[in-house]
C-alpha cells in the first residue's frame, strides 16, 4: 500500500484526504491518505522521516509551506510563489517540491473555458494565494493588476510579476468595470457575508474566481451571478491544486469527477 498524506498544523477539518482517497477508489490504486500535524520545530525532520519511511508524496499546508522550501528541490513555479505545497519522494535524490496552487488557478479557468490571454484581470490580494494566481493570469498573457488592503504588499507582488500594476482598494470599482477577469484571494467573505469589491462594479463580460471555498458560495460570487457574470467558486482551485498532485504522485490521469464529487459532499 502507498501512503500519501497532508503536513499541516492544525490540519483536522481538511478535505484532501476524502477528496485524494475517492481518486484512489476511483482507480483501484491501494493507496490511503492521512494528516500530518508536526511541531512547527520539526518540519525538516519530518520530510526526512517521511522519505525515510517511504511515504509516497505530501502536500504541505500552513504554517510550512514557505518553510518547506529550504527542504526540496524546488521546481520553478514553487520557486517564483515562494511557497510549497506538495512533495514528492518518488524520484532520484531529494524531495521535489512543487505548487500545484498555480495549477489549481489554472485549470480552473479552462475548465470553465476561460480564455486568460490579453485579458485585463484583478487580482485582490496579496499573500500566498493571490502570489500563484498573479504568476498564471501573467504568464498566460493577462493584463494583471493586483489590488490590497496593505498597498505596499500589492507593489512587492506587483514588482514580480511580469508588466503588472498595483494599488489599493479604493480604486477597485474602476478598475473592476474594465477588467475582464477578477480573483478574489483574500479572506473577505469567509468569517462575514461580504464582497471584497463593489457589486455595481461587476458586469455580464466578467469572469470571477473566488479562492474563497468555506462558504461555497459566497457574496461576491452571489453578485457576481446577478449580473451574469462567469462565476468560479474556490472549490474548483482546490480540486485541481489536488488534481495536479495526484497526478504527479501516481503518474495517471486523475478521475477528477469522483474527487470533486468527494469535495463537495463534505462542503
Ligand atoms: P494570506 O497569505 O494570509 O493573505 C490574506 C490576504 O487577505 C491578504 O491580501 C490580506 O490583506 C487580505 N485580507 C485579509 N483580511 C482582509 C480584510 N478584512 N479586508 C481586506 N483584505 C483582507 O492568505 P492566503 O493563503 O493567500 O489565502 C487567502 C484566501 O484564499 C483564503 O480565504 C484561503 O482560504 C483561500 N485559498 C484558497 C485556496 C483554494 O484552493 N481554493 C488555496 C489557497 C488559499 P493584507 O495584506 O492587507 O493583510
Amino acid at each position: 500500500m502507498q501512503v500519501f498524506g497532508l503536513l499541516g498544523n492544525p490540519v483536522g477539518h481538511s478535505l484532501s484526504p476524502p477528496m485524494h482517497e475517492a481518486g484512489y477508489d476511483e482507480l483501484g490504486i491501494d493507496a490511503r491518505y492521512v494528516t500530518f500535524e508536526p511541531d512547527p520545530d520539526d518540519l525538516g525532520a519530518a520530510i526526512e522521516g517521511a522519505a525515510a519511511l517511504g511515504i509516497a508524496g505530501l502536500n504541505v499546508t500552513i504554517p510550512f509551506k514557505e518553510d518547506a522550501l529550504a527542504h526540496v528541490e524546488t521546481d520553478e513555479m514553487a520557486a517564483r510563489i515562494g511557497a510549497v505545497n506538495t512533495i514528492d519522494f518518488g524520484g532520484e535524490g531529494s524531495p521535489a517540491g512543487y505548487n500545484t496552487d498555480a495549477a489549481g488557478v489554472r485549470r480552473s479557468f479552462a475548465h470553465h473555458d476561460v480564455t486568460l490571454a490579453g485579458t485585463d484581470a484583478v487580482v485582490v490580494g496579496a499573500g500566498g494565494a493571490a502570489r500563484a494566481v498573479a504568476f498564471v493570469l501573467a504568464d498566460a498573457g493577462a493584463s494583471v493588476h493586483v489590488a490590497n488592503r496593505t498597498v505596499s504588499r500589492a507593489e512587492a507582488l506587483a514588482a514580480d510579476v511580469d508588466g503588472a500594476t498595483a494599488g489599493g482598494l479604493d480604486a477597485l470599482e474602476r478598475r473592476v468595470s474594465n477588467a475582464d477577469v477578477l480573483v478574489n484571494a483574500t479572506s473577505v467573505g469567509m468569517e462575514e457575508d461580504r464582497s471584497p469589491v463593489p457589486a455595481d462594479a461587476l458586469h455580464a463580460d466578467l469572469a470571477v474566481l473566488d479562492a474563497v471555498y468555506r462558504p461555497l458560495d459566497t457574496r461576491l460570487l452571489r453578485d457576481a451571478r446577478e449580473v451574469g457574470a462567469t462565476t468560479i467558486d474556490g472549490a474548483w482551485m482546490l480540486l485541481y491544486q489536488g488534481v495536479e498532485a495526484f497526478e504527479r504522485w501516481t503518474g495517471r490521469g486523475a478521475p477528477v469527477d469522483a474527487m470533486n464529487a468527494a469535495l463537495r459532499d463534505r462542503l
